[in-house]
């Protein structure tokens, strides 16, 4: 079989010295692509597993399960994200900071997914361009922790792959069969969202309806009417050219992302296919802020897989440390096979940012630029919360549309934290959340998310920056 396969895909070249000189099983195969080189670097957020034997026979288990995705899929989306380098479309992604099992309901899965699609089109309005729609879901169930210890001095609580948010030592020891858990709640969630996308959830009429709703009934309503009204008038302009059940109009394509943090559980899900390695438990992956040295194990275990790749850029990244993620990451410099997600603070953006972008661009790096307006804008409430300000967070995305046009470059896209559920997580937007409010339905296992109302307030706001 193997061997059919290269003679196929290099027919000129003789099979007996492709017989000598190619790996013949796929342990030969992960060795020449490097695919276990991470687990002998330096690793920092580790899960700390009491036992390796057991997470080495869930992996086993893992091994051989059907993946989560496709390795079609994922070529198409960084097709798709090379649009985004080139200023040919723009990029939203978003969901839970945190998923959990309990929350993998249908309800959830389908308010965040609406929330998404509302958010794109308004966006795809505000754009004029493509709107590439991925979802932090189906595989988001680690966290990368500040702390080894909570605040109760227990162990911190790192994502339901790992532990338990109940509060007690028993539930914070990391179990390694929680990988297998995470894996059918994942496999789940995308058969259940694939069917309703492609089912109609999607259709452009009725998700602009929703956001109809949402101008009608936010206290902030009047100042999005006119972007609304236009779309309105775009759509009768659609209707009225006989494309109403036009299929792009019905379904749209999400795909999955979660962060790169349980090796162990991505590395199981990694496949070989046409002499590459795709890692199949999400379309899209990135690293975050904390685990992203150049030398270390996360690195260099996304630097070996053909998906589309991120990496987080807080606000004391230099821009040379931007150039040599860039060399790790996208040696042949294909568009859309890196990310670089800025996430730096409304008070930092605009010094930081600048010079990140000036020698990334000066060095010819394709990339995409996304903003993280959340990760860089944590604050604690007067009383205890982990919070963010709407307006900072508005702010930084303002600050980095301002970067981008300054330097000729293209904004290319936010990642938020949200949730299509009516919580009280963080401060402000039209319905003015307060300090006080926020215990009513502060519900996220680890960071706060836009609301409903929140997110859709952002989209119109980005919509504005993105026309300028
Ligand atoms: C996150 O995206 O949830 C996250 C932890 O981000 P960062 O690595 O930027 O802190
Ligand atoms: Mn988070």
């Amino acid at each position: 079989m193997r061997q059919e396969w290269h003679q196929l895909s290099h027919p000129a070249v003789g099979s007996v010295a492709l017989q000598t000189s190619r790996p013949t099983t796929d342990a030969e195969e992960a060795e020449a692509l490097g695919l276990d080189r991470w687990r002998t670097l330096p690793r920092v957020q580790m899960p700390p597993w009491p036992d390796m034997d057991e997470v080495a026979e869930v992996c086993k288990v893992l091994d051989t399960v059907p993946p989560i995705v496709a390795p079609y899929e994922v070529d198409d989306l960084r097709a798709r994200l090379a649009l985004v380098a080139e200023g040919k479309a723009f990029l939203l992604q978003g969901g839970d900071c945190a998923e959990t099992f309990s929350d993998n309901t249908e309800a959830h899965l389908l308010a965040n997914a609406r929330t998404l699609l509302q958010m794109a089109v308004v966006l795809t309005y505000g754009a004029s361009l493509p709107v590439i729609k991925v979802a932090r879901v189906a595989g988001q169930y680690t966290k990368p922790r500040s702390a080894a210890l909570d605040s109760l001095g227990l162990p911190a609580y790192r994502g339901d792959m790992i532990n338990s948010l109940e509060a007690t030592p028993e539930a914070r020891v990391a179990d390694p069969q929680r990988m297998i858990r995470a894996y059918a709640n994942s496999a789940a969630a995308m058969n259940m969202l694939r069917a309703y996308l492609s089912g109609g959830l999607a259709d452009l009429h009725a998700v602009h309806d929703w956001n109809k709703d949402f101008v009608k009934s936010s206290a902030a309503g009047e100042r999005y009417e006119a972007i609304a009204r236009e779309i309105d008038r775009a759509m009768s302009f659609i209707r009225a050219c006989g494309l109403r059940d036009d299929e792009a109009l019905r379904t749209v394509n999400l795909a999955c992302s979660h962060e790169a943090l349980a090796l162990e559980y991505d590395r199981a899900l990694t496949r070989v296919s046409d002499g590459k390695a795709y890692c199949l438990s999400g379309h899209f992956l990135w690293v975050g802020e904390r685990t992203r040295q150049l030398d270390h194990a996360h690195i260099d275990f996304i630097s070996r897989i053909a998906n589309p790749v991120g990496v987080k850029l807080g606000p004391t990244t230099t821009p040379e440390t931007a150039i040599e993620l860039c060399e790790r990451l996208n040696p042949d410099n294909v568009p859309g096979k890196l990310t670089l997600i800025s996430r730096m603070g409304n008070h930092k953006v605009r010094d930081a940012l600048p010079a990140i972008v000036d020698k990334v661009t000066a060095a010819g790096a394709k990339v995409v630029w996304q903003c993280d307006p959340m990760h860089g804008n944590t604050i604690e409430s007067s009383n205890g919360y982990k919070t963010r300000q709407f307006d900072r967070i508005v702010d930084e995305v303002l600050g980095y549309f301002e970067v981008h046009r300054q330097l000729g470059t293209h904004p290319g896209g936010i990642h938020v934290e949200l949730t299509g559920e009516d919580v009280t997580e963080c401060l402000g937007g039209a319905q003015g959340i307060a300090d006080l409010d926020l215990p009513s339905r502060y519900e996220t296992a680890c960071d706060p998310r836009l609301n409903t109302q929140q997110s859709l307030e952002l989209a119109f706001l980005v919509a504005e920056m993105l026309r300028g």
